[in-house]
């Protein structure tokens, strides 16, 4: 029985999956992006899903110890491991409507007899406030300090702020959730894709926000399907009530199994340990190394660039004098798409003779296979004359 055992494991871990299935392996210049899965997780997380994955538990006992470990971690009152960022926010949202109260708890997505209103700012409306809206509340969208204040009343449950979304709107992160504060109502940010930079994960709770939600793979490099709610311990406690172990919840569906939650402290933990300047360094090189390789393409420039917010990491700019390498961004990434392998690039809508290519999700080697085929599309590759 246990050599049978032994040689399935093996058998499975020989599988090759994605030819067996004919779906294409992706050389990822993208970054963290759920169409492409996300980020890889760490060594050290799959072995915690194959550690908890032989032994029954609790699931409120695993989620009590957990979510104090992580708030011990993170510096914040309480913390929920939580099906992605989503359904974190989803949660969070909820917490908000029903407290404590059982029978709103029932009750929801009806939120008759609950404060149903969450308000924010017109600039950080995005797809993902679906998550928010799927709790049956009206959004109010207001663009002033002074319209925030006005349109706060007895039906307000929450403040919706989007973390990344903070300088296209003129409340910022500090004001709007002073603001919060001073009307006593509830906020949550939605901070998904922005660590890095390692503060994220500190600086938000200790701002004021009462709620704040991350998703556990992008940057965390923690499963793919799991999140971080972060924030005030009663709202922590009401967001639990809303969701699995409880049968009667809105939330139900959004449950997390024992192997996600406990993933995903290893996931934090690893990730506050890691030595955050090498990491940067290493992206660096592989800037370096694709930067190098389209160097003496007649016609191609190169820059290195960070984005303010959401996959700050270094990434490459790369030009082209169209007069030179007469062929559009559009077919260059339609030829690495298809080619082989596959290569995604960062899904910016194209300008004609640019592309950008992030460094954090190439693997070993990777960096310089995308840079010479980047370099034979655009038909750089015969020697410079
Ligand atoms: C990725 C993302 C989400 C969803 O996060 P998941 O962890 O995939 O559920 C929500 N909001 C923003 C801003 C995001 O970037």
């Amino acid at each position: 029985m246990a050599d049978r055992q032994i040689s399935q494991v093996s058998d499975i871990v020989n599988r090759d999956f994605l030819k067996e299935l004919g779906v294409r392996r992706v050389i990822n210049g993208a970054g963290v992006y759920t169409m492409l899965c996300g980020s890889l997780m760490l060594p050290e997380v799959v072995q915690a899903i194959h550690a908890m994955s032989r032994v029954y538990v609790r699931l409120d006992e695993l989620h009590d110890a957990v979510g104090a470990r992580i708030a011990s971690l993170l510096n914040c009152e309480a913390a929920l491991v939580t099906s992605g960022a989503f359904g974190g926010l989803m949660l969070g949202t909820a917490a908000c409507l029903t407290r404590d109260n059982a029978e709103f708890i029932a009750r929801l997505p009806d939120t008759t007899g609950m404060k149903s209103e969450v308000i924010v700012q017109k600039a950080h409306r995005f797809p993902y406030d679906h998550a928010v809206r799927n709790c049956g509340v009206r959004l109010i969208e207001v663009e002033t300090r002074a319209e925030l204040e006005a349109a706060i009343s007895t039906r307000t449950a929450m403040l919706l702020f989007l973390n990344k979304a903070e300088h296209r709107g003129q409340i910022k992160a500090a004001e709007f959730a002073q603001i919060a504060r001073i009307h006593g109502v509830p906020t949550l940010n939605d901070a998904a894709a922005d660590v890095p930079p390692v503060d994220t994960l500190f600086r938000l709770t200790k701002m004021g926000f009462d709620l704040v939600a991350l998703s556990g793979g992008k940057g965390l490099h923690g499963p793919q399907s799991a999140g971080l709610l972060l924030g005030r311990k009663d709202l922590i406690h009401a967001a639990r009530l809303n969701t699995a172990p409880h049968s009667d919840t809105f939330g139900r569906g959004l449950k997390v199994s024992k192997e996600e939650i406990v993933a995903m402290m290893v996931a934090v933990e690893r990730y506050l340990d890691r030595d955050h300047e090498a990491d940067w360094r290493e992206w660096e090189a592989r800037v370096g190394t694709i930067r190098e390789t389209l160097r003496s393409v007649p016609g191609v420039t190169t820059e290195q660039f960070v984005p303010s917010i959401a996959n700050e990491v270094p990434h490459v700019r790369i030009r082209w004098d169209r007069k030179v390498l007469p062929i559009d961004a559009a077919d260059v990434v339609h030829q690495l798409r298809e080619g082989e392998p596959s290569i995604e690039l960062v899904p910016v809508p194209y300008e004609k003779d640019s592309l950008e290519v992030a460094s954090w999700t190439l693997q070993s080697g990777e960096a310089a296979i995308l840079a010479q085929r980047i370099r034979e599309t655009l038909g750089g590759s015969r020697s410079p004359r």
